[in-house]
């Protein structure tokens, strides 16, 4: 949390201890967090009765937080299943922002939104400072340079923000989606959309896209050979959540690419989008340098951290009660779907059948 959010949490009547440093590398100091009433400590679990967090803990870190309290942050449920034990067994009620459902109702929560936002504004950064190119198209004494030309593959939230920054930067933007919906969002921005196929049942209810099938995947891969040919930046975002990245760049097409071309996955985190990506590196196959960045909103801490912290301090407010106590409204949807762990059992079904327990029909 942000001291300017710790402000606002404190109104509601809760007293906050914030780990010594918690705020040092995103531009907020011990002393912000103490003049705004704040108590800084090394060790700040002893007593919590809710512990914020951004990342999911180790499960040393959950061993030492008070038994029964209250835990709010991306915990990663679905593949952390040991931190998910020891907070069962600790008795820890705990909620994943990962899991809030992304409804209207639910928008100042959506950290995956604030977050993704954060990631593909920074993408397009990594990729103009990689380039050798300008991205603006110059008029110079020196001659006429042409805009680069970039592509964005998957327009969910990082790629739209993806599209917005590179436009800002005067690049010559097309972009594609499997969702056939997106187009309009993406000609809104000033890009181009891109004619590849979409599927109109690609949308599964919640708003995601699902897994598509190795045949579409193949004709998704023959349409685009030409226009990544033909790109100087391609920045990749297409997930699937639970599944890994949907590959939509192969070893060939990066082949077939001008030397001087980038590629930044911003699918990294969940195995990328081109064949090449190796996550939390960077690389260069036959003069094309390929990004996997793994850490993105973290390369925009401050204002990452501001995002998010009114994401969780909206999330709390959800469960807090007149007198700042904790108030769990599980007939609540927010509520519920976040919930991870209540009473020492496993509440959410997800996360129930990936640790092979029993789910309720
Ligand atoms: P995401 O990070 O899961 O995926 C990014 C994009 O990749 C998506 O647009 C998806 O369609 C695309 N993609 C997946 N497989 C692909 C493939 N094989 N080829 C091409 N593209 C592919 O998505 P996200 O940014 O988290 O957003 C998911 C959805 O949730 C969107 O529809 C978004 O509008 C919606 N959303 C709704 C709200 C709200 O209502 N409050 C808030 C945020 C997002």
């Amino acid at each position: 949390m942000t001291p300017q959010v710790v402000v606002r949490v404190i109104e509601e009547r809760h007293s906050v201890v914030a780990e010594s440093g918690a705020g040092e590398r995103a531009g907020f100091s011990d002393d912000a967090y103490r003049q705004v009433g704040a108590e800084v400590v090394a060790d700040p679990y002893p007593g919590a009765e809710l512990v914020v967090v951004v990342g999911p803990p180790s499960v040393e870190q959950a061993m030492s937080f008070p038994e029964g309290c209250a835990l709010v942050g991306f915990l990663d449920p679905f593949t952390a299943t040991d931190l998910v034990s020891v907070l069962t067994g600790r008795r820890i009620t705990s909620f994943a922002m990962e899991s809030i459902p992304r409804t209207t109702l639910a928008q100042t929560m959506d950290a995956l939104s604030s977050q993704a936002t954060a990631a593909g504004y920074h993408a397009v950064l990594l990729a103009a400072a990689a380039t050798p190119r300008f991205f603006p198209m110059l008029t110079t004494a020196a001659g006429t340079i042409p805009p680069v030309k970039l592509l964005v593959l998957g327009a969910g939230v990082a790629g739209l923000q993806a599209i917005a920054t590179a436009r800002r930067l005067g690049a010559a933007v097309s972009a594609y989606d499997i969702r056939p919906e997106v187009r309009e969002q993406i000609e809104s921005l000033g890009a181009r959309f891109v004619a590849a196929p979409v599927d109109e049942s690609a949308a599964a209810a919640t708003g995601y896209a699902k897994e598509v099938s190795d045949e579409t995947q193949r004709r998704q891969q023959d349409a685009l050979v030409s226009v990544v040919e033909d790109s100087d930046v391609v920045v990749t975002t297409a997930q699937i959540p639970g599944s890994p990245a949907p590959l939509l760049v192969s070893r060939e097409m990066v082949e077939r690419m001008r030397p001087g071309s980038v590629i930044v996955d911003v699918a990294a985190p969940s195995g990328g989008n081109c064949e090449l990506t190796r996550p939390g590196e960077t690389i260069e196959h036959n003069g094309v340098t390929i990004l996997g960045p793994t850490d993105l909103p973290s390369r925009v801490a401050h204002d990452a951290s501001q995002m998010y912290s009114r994401n969780v301090a909206a999330f709390v407010s959800r469960i807090t009660g007149e007198n700042g106590e904790q108030v769990f409204d599980f007939a609540n949807q927010i509520v519920s779907e976040a919930c991870i762990t209540h009473d020492g059992k496993v509440t959410h079904p997800v996360v129930r059948r990936a640790m092979g327990l029993e789910v309720e029909t």
